[in-house]
């Protein structure tokens, strides 16, 4: 049996019908970039979030960017950021001239450690970036205390996190601002590049709006410096019609999530993913920690089991192999390997097990018999 890591073609194959002719019609209008398809969805998507505001955007990266441009972080600025999460969450503080500086994870929800970063802010410090990683909200009321108190902003990068809710509420509206990615891989995922950015300040919404589209609201008038971060019609449009169907979507990540968790909490030398009692995780990634062995390298069983599951058709992957301290692109910055402890083991002993919602019971079971098969 073949298990993909992820299967874009099922999902797609279940919604052509309704998606093709939602396609012809932007070409049908030519109204290639922006227009209603995309200010449609923005307002589903606000809607579906409890926040004021959305603007699509070209990614989200760009949407990282935007959020902490907005609020006017500079050359000088430091900007707090997990150690453990996709690189693109750095460029929005490195784009905008700040400095990224990095903080551990919790052992437990893997996201940004409340208790470790009060000791990471300085007085150049602007903003705390909370990440959502894996599908789960970070821990959001005490990082809010800690921005009230240094007087911070506080935003989110939710681009893993598309329906996740923290103490009952969706996320996209519980600080300053918040970015969404729509890479095709994600939980809500476009047929190209896309993203987006959401908030209930007012100022910030229309700031958004100008600094995608060349920092003018009328053509040609420019208020504010600003680049070209569009989102395209045809985007608005797929992401439109895929929206209406992501609650059941999420139900499938769940239910393929509670399946693994059944049939793998009896291994012992697997760390398997915990839901925070303040969360509902919408599992972007089920990521298992296999525990390194005494007196041998500590990523050695995980690779083990990699190569394993590759052997029996069963992907799987790395999320992050390297923590941001360790990349050569922050050497400057001057971290070193031990400085964050919790990241490193994560990045040493995670292994991401195939997850999306068309997942079969019988590929799961397959994949824990050979994950069993393995420690045997
Ligand atoms: C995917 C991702 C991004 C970047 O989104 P793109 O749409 O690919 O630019 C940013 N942050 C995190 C945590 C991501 O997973």
């Amino acid at each position: 049996m073949k298990v993909p890591f992820l299967d874009l073609k099922a999902q797609y194959n279940s919604i052509k019908e309704e998606v093709l002719p939602a396609i012809f019609d932007v070409l049908d209008n030519t109204a290639y970039v922006m227009g209603k398809p995309v200010f449609n969805f923005e307002e589903q998507f606000a809607k579906e979030h409890n926040v004021k505001y959305c603007s699509g955007v070209s990614a989200g990266t760009d949407g990282n960017h935007i959020v902490l441009w907005g609020l006017g972080v500079g050359h000088g600025d430091e900007v707090i950021i997990p150690a453990n999460t996709f690189i693109a969450t750095a460029w929005g503080a490195t784009l905008c001239g700040a400095t990224p500086v990095f903080v551990d994870c919790h052992p437990e929800s893997y996201n940004l450690d409340p208790a470790k970063v009060e000791a990471a802010i300085t007085p150049k410090t602007k903003a705390i970036v909370a990440v959502h990683l894996y599908g789960q909200p970070a821990d959001m009321d005490p990082l809010k205390a800690i921005a009230e108190k240094h007087n911070l902003y506080l935003v989110e990068d939710a681009a893993q996190a598309h329906f996740a809710e923290y103490k009952g509420k969706r996320i996209g509206g519980l600080s300053d601002a918040c970015s969404f990615s729509f890479y095709p891989g994600k939980n809500l995922g476009a047929y190209g590049e896309g993203g987006a950015v959401t908030t209930n300040n007012d100022e910030l919404a229309g700031k958004f709006k100008m600094i995608r589209d060349h920092g003018a609201v009328e053509k040609y008038h420019h208020e504010m410096y600003g680049h070209n971060y569009r989102m395209e019609g045809i985007q608005g449009a797929v992401l439109g019609v895929k929206l209406n169907h992501l609650g059941k979507w999420t139900d499938g990540r769940r239910r393929v999530a509670a399946k693994y968790r059944e049939l793998l909490s009896d291994i012992e030398q697997i760390k398997l993913p915990t839901e925070m009692d303040y969360s509902k995780h919408v599992y972007h990634l089920f990521v298992i920690q296999v525990k390194g062995e005494e007196g041998k390298e500590r990523s050695e069983r995980r690779n083990a089991l990699q190569k394993y599951l590759g052997e029996n058709d069963i992907a799987s992957g790395l999320h992050y192999p390297i923590p941001l301290h360790e990349q050569k692109c922050f050497a400057d910055l001057g971290y070193a390997k031990g400085d964050f402890p919790v990241s490193e083991e994560l990045a040493e002993q995670g292994l991401s097990l195939p997850m999306f919602p068309e997942l079969t019971d019988e590929q799961i079971n397959y994949v824990s018999e050979k994950i069993h098969d393995f420690f045997k």
